[in-house]
C-alpha cells in the first residue's frame, strides 16, 4: 500500500491525468474516472475512438494491482464499450495490454488497457497494437461525442 499511496512520479502521463482537478478532464482527453481507475483517449490512436483504461495507482503489472482496482478497471472497460457503441457504432473491439517495453508498451511502468473499436471494412490486417495510425475524425470531435455518451451512462 505504501507503494500505491506514495508520491507519484510527476512525469507519468497516467498519474498526471488521474490527478487532474475536477473540470479539467478535457485537457488530457479524460472521459471518465472512478476512485481507482480512469479512461482517456489515446493521443496517438490506432483507430478513431481508441481508448486507454488505467488504474490510478502507478503499477506496472497486473499482478501488482489490488483486486478492487482491477474490478474498477473492468467496470470502466465495460462502460467504455457501452459509450463507444453509443457514440461510434463500431462492429467489434480489440482489447489488450502490453506488459513491458519489449511487448510494445509505450508507457511501460503504468499499467493500461487498450480498447480499440473496429468497423467492418476498416484497415484489414492492421496490426492491432502496432504502429499503423488511422485517424478519420478529429480527436476533439470524437472526445466530445464520447464524453456525452459517458456522461449519459454515469
Ligand atoms: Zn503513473
Amino acid at each position: 500500500m505504501e507503494f500505491i499511496e506514495g508520491p507519484r512520479p510527476s512525469a507519468c502521463f497516467f498519474c498526471e491525468a488521474a490527478a487532474l482537478p475536477q473540470g479539467q478532464e478535457a485537457e488530457r482527453l479524460v472521459l471518465a474516472r472512478s476512485p481507482r481507475a480512469l479512461v482517456l483517449m489515446n493521443l496517438y490512436p490506432y483507430s478513431n475512438g481508441h481508448l486507454l483504461v488505467a488504474p490510478t495507482a502507478h503499477v506496472a503489472d497486473l499482478e501488482e494491482l489490488d483486486l478492487e482496482a482491477a474490478g474498477e478497471l473492468t467496470a470502466l472497460t465495460r462502460r467504455s464499450l457501452r459509450a463507444l457503441r453509443m457514440a461510434l457504432s463500431p462492429d467489434g473491439f480489440n482489447l489488450g495490454m502490453n506488459l513491458g517495453q519489449v511487448a510494445g508498451a509505450g508507457v511501460a511502468d503504468h499499467l493500461h488497457q487498450h480498447l480499440v473499436p473496429r468497423w467492418s471494412g476498416d484497415t484489414n490486417f492492421m496490426p492491432v497494437l502496432g504502429d499503423v495510425k488511422v485517424m478519420s475524425e478529429h480527436i476533439r470531435v470524437t472526445y466530445d461525442k464520447l464524453r456525452a455518451a459517458f456522461d449519459a451512462l454515469s
